[in-house]
């Protein structure tokens, strides 16, 4: 299992959520990245618990370091951020 951690404080981060970010459809949060807006991307925002510095992954980016998460249902790994079990469609 890899961790993301703080480029400043080499504390591990904490995962808040996964955004769909659509052309056109500009996010608060990432209104000041247009390099993003090319096209769908899907996105993972951690924040770090000691300076409270946001970072955002691309899905594409962290679908090689995300934690995995063993499934209650069928008992197999997936990628923590999935909603539903990739392998049985259990949805937490
Ligand atoms: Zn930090
Ligand atoms: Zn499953």
């Amino acid at each position: 299992m890899k961790e993301i951690k703080c480029i400043h404080c080499d504390r591990k981060l904490d995962y808040i959520m996964t955004e769909d970010i659509q052309l056109g459809k500009q996010s608060f949060i990432f209104g000041d990245w247009p390099n993003l807006l090319a096209g769908a991307l899907t996105v993972s925002v951690f924040r770090c618990p000691e300076c409270g510095k946001l970072e955002f992954f691309s899905a594409d980016y962290t679908d090689e370091k995300l934690p995995q998460v063993t499934c209650p249902n069928c008992g197999k790994e997936h990628d923590f951020d999935y909603p539903k079990c990739p392998h049985c469609n259990y949805a937490k």
